[in-house]
């Protein structure tokens, strides 16, 4: 039964709104793009590689989880870097049955070689714009938008809103801060959330990922946040009970942060994989990680890769281990896509078209092709 399922999940149409273009480049193109460029790699062969980076963000700290960033991003320093990049991104995830994506960056990052922040932003969309039109020739229907992310503790914020709001017509979706959560809340630069706001821009806010409820509180009451990345120590404000009432619901006690974040269904950007490795859960497993407990309490739970290179995943594997691991059903699947095609930084009526023409015909094609 369950092996049935699992054999379905890579055919299903999948939402991901929590993808890091420079958590997700393939090994080979890191080694390609080093030596391009003469950067040195702590290993030599993309196998290796590539567990390295797997290792070192499995330390379980997520200081040095953001470590693993300093190879990638020191190879994304150029237009057809980023570019190639961002192509590559795209022709992975439609791989992986993803018709619906967001893929986030940090512009600031990718300077170091002389390049401005409104040629990045270009860079990667022309990747972007390639990859699905090479995903398209190949049958796979894919539409990605860019997130751009200002890094909290560099202080750039307004600068880096301005310019996804500059490109807003040109493939930017939505902002993001990430980065150190822990020190640097929203509070920090309180201006560019109104800014935000009256230029009707969508918002997503890393936050309760490496601090606890404080930090979201901050990110949906002062960042007026449309989504949270991760989310996960939202718990912190709920005390479990064991079992379930009579109605079949999980008998739980909300504080008055969680029931805020569950009444306004705020899509939490759930990444299992990834929150084990940083710690963000006390969880040992994708068996016990919260995203199970969020969901049957009714959260609007979304499920997503995070950093595909760093934690060697994909939308087929997150899934698989929540079948595998954590009971879930296709139900269930279907459930967290809905939520997240709902949650997409796009129009409603747009959300309506991806739900009805792509992932309810896809999951019943699927279905239909099981019996
Ligand atoms: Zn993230």
């Amino acid at each position: 039964m369950t092996q049935a399922l699992v054999d379905l999940i890579p055919a299903l149409p999948k939402v991901l709104l929590h993808d890091h273009l420079d958590g997700g480049l393939r090994p080979q193109t890191v080694l390609e793009l080093a030596a391009e460029v003469g950067h040195e790699l702590p290993a030599s062969d993309a196998e290796s590689l590539g567990t390295w980076f797997v290792e070192s963000a499995d330390s379980g700290s997520l200081v040095r989880y953001l470590e693993t960033f300093d190879h990638t991003i020191a190879v994304m320093q150029t237009a057809d870097a980023l570019a190639r990049v961002a192509r590559e991104a795209v022709l992975d995830l439609a791989a992986d049955g993803v018709v619906y994506a967001e893929q986030r960056w940090a512009p600031e990052q990718h300077l170091a070689r002389g390049l401005t922040l409104p040629e990045t932003v270009e860079a990667v969309q022309a990747g972007i714009d390639e990859g699905i039109r090479e995903a398209a020739s190949r049958g796979q229907i894919i539409r990605v938008g860019q997130l751009v992310t200002a890094m909290r503790h560099t202080d750039r914020w307004q600068e880096i809103a301005e310019l996804a709001v500059a490109h807003r017509d040109r493939g930017v979706v939505g902002f993001d801060i990430a980065g150190p959560e822990d020190g640097f809340p929203p509070s920090r630069h309180v201006e560019i959330w109104r800014y935000l706001a009256e230029q009707d821009f969508p918002t997503t806010i890393h936050a309760g990922e490496a601090a606890g409820p404080a930090s979201i509180a901050e990110a949906v009451h002062l960042g007026q946040a449309d989504r949270i990345g991760h989310g996960v120590r939202i718990v912190e404000d709920i005390t479990f009970h064991e079992g379930f009432d009579d109605d079949g619901e999980r008998r739980a006690e909300l504080g008055r942060l969680a029931h805020w974040v569950r009444d306004h269904q705020i899509a939490l950007e759930v990444a299992p994989v990834s929150n084990l490795q940083t710690g963000a859960t006390s969880a040992t497993s994708v068996g016990d990680h919260p995203i199970t407990r969020l969901k049957e309490l009714d959260f609007a739970v979304t499920l997503n890769t995070d950093n595909r290179l760093m934690s060697r995943t994909s939308m087929t594997n997150e899934m698989t281990l929540l079948v595998t691991e954590a009971g879930w059903t296709i139900d269930d699947l279907a459930d967290v896509t809905l939520t997240a095609a709902w949650s997409a930084f796009m129009h409603h009526d747009e959300r309506r078209a991806l739900v009805d023409d792509v992932i309810l015909p896809g999951y019943q094609q699927v279905e239909g092709a099981q019996r």
